[in-house]
């Protein structure tokens, strides 16, 4: 099939990658000239494991090409996803869709014959009903079915969960996309992945009722956390005592600094938003937004209290950056917060991330970066560990006690035992585990 991909950043990339090593012939176009002749020259914008090599590989076997040019992708297509980014409104927090409903215009401006048209982004409810509006109003002879097809990959785990998904959810409104889109996800479901047909709306819905649950059950386990550290529980048995009930389940169980990322924070917004304009408010969302947001500042006051009370003129070593590990992604990472206050209350940084660096210097305020873990703690007064990069799991705690000026470790991802480390001589704080004081 002759698929176009509209957007090629994390989710339009990864999908547009994937669909051409089905045996797809796959063009990906973007607005950023850079990003697309980068990715002519072999040049992949972002780092994403597994990515680079699918890539080399289907533009090799000529399956695979890049362009700016939206009239020659699009005219020929039979199927043309809108992968552009959705990032809430500065004002009012509602997703922002003017990139969508652009690509829907250059879209309508350039269709020949049937064309099925998916929106892949992350959008409210409603929103594909405004791109067929759109669609027919630029071009009344533009003969498309408008699809919701939401993205469920994660970063860091991009390629696994686009090629094995939980599940394929497709909204339709028109009956002649449903034979489009099964072709599309064919190979997929012959792998058993089940596909879903649907309605658009409830497509749409789908998609943000997920990532809110999730953001949700990772704020309750955080809320759990503070509660174990009140009373002297551990918070890692009790989120295994409960997950081992398959009915609650063990994933999105640990406690750390709040959730972020491009997706959580936005998407929660969102759905606040919408039904709040719906007149269906949902309390448990808008309060675990609440939350969230609390809980960097609160995070940031663990460091300031395990250095003494204030970090006034003192160093602190910080680990990861990215809002979770495996990725380069910076937006909305819980490492922006912490930095800013804790900058904020005099503290100097000194910062590692294995991926993240250069994309946080565009967010962050002026720190020092440096080489690693050991380079790092160098003459700090304390290692924070805020994303679980797997280097900094096993990191040599007589070296990192060795850099530094005093042993304190401020585990913010619980992936330090407190007898090992205290055998090694640090004062150790992490989250919701016995002895947080
Ligand atoms: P991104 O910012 O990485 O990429 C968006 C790309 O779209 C950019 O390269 C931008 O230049 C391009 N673009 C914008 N307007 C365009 C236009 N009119 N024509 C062509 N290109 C255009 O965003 P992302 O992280 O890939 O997210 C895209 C959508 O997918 C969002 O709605 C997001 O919520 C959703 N999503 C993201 C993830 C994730 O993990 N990143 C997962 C699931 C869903």
């Amino acid at each position: 099939m002759k698929i176009t991909m509209i957007g090629s950043g994390y989710v339009g990339l990864v999908s547009g990658v994937c669909f051409a090593e089905f045996g797809h012939d796959v063009v990906c176009m973007d607005l950023n000239a850079d990003k697309i002749e980068g990715l002519k020259k072999g040049g992949i914008p972002i780092f994403e494991p597994g990515l680079e090599e699918m890539t080399l590989d289907n533009v090799k076997a000529g399956r695979l090409t890049f362009t700016t040019d939206i009239k020659a992708a699009v005219a020929g297509a039979e199927v043309v996803f809108i992968g552009v980014g959705t990032p809430p409104h500065p004002e009012t927090g509602h997703a922002d869709l003017k990139y969508v409903y652009a690509a829907a215009r250059d879209i309508a401006r350039s269709v020949e014959g049937f064309t099925v048209v998916v929106t892949k982004s992350t959008v409210p409810v409603g929103t594909g009903d405004e791109v067929e509006r759109i669609i027919r109003e630029t071009n009344p002879d533009a003969d498309v079915a408008v699809v919701s097809n939401p993205e469920f990959l994660r970063e860091g785990a991009a390629i696994k969960d686009f090629m094995i998904p939980n599940r394929i959810v497709v909204g339709i409104e028109d009956e002649r996309a449903r034979s489009v889109m099964t072709e599309v996800y064919r190979p997929l479901f012959i792998n058993q992945s089940p596909l879903m047909f649907t309605t658009r709306r409830t497509s749409e819905l789908i998609k943000y009722a997920a990532n809110a649950f999730l953001a949700m059950k990772i704020t309750y386990i955080n809320e759990m956390a503070d509660l174990c550290e009140a009373v002297g529980a551990n918070v890692q048995e009790v989120a295994r005592g409960i997950g081992l009930d398959n009915r609650i389940g063990t994933k999105f169980l640990h406690a750390g600094p709040g959730y972020g990322g491009s997706c959580f924070p936005k998407d929660t917004l969102a759905l606040v938003k919408t039904a709040q304009d719906f007149g269906a408010p949902i309390r448990l969302i808008e309060t675990t937004v609440e939350i969230n947001d609390a809980r960097k500042s609160k995070m940031t006051k663990k460091v300031i209290k395990a250095l003494g009370g204030s970090v006034a003129g003192k160093t602190v070593a910080l680990l990861g950056l990215t809002f979770k590990p495996e990725t380069d992604d910076m937006r909305d990472s819980p490492a922006i917060t912490i930095i800013e206050e804790l900058v904020e209350a005099g503290a100097a940084i000194r910062a590692f991330d294995p991926e993240g660096m250069e994309n946080a210097k565009a967010v962050l305020p002026p720190i020092t970066y440096c080489e690693g873990a050991y380079d790092a703690a160098t003459g700090a007064d304390a290692v924070v560990i805020v994303t679980e990069w797997n280097e900094f799991r096993g990191l040599d705690l007589k070296r990192i006690k060795a850099a530094l000026k005093s042993p304190v470790l401020v585990d913010l991802r619980n992936i330090y035992r407190r007898e090992e480390v205290a055998r090694h001589g640090f004062t150790y704080s992490s989250i919701g585990r016995p002895s947080e004081d």
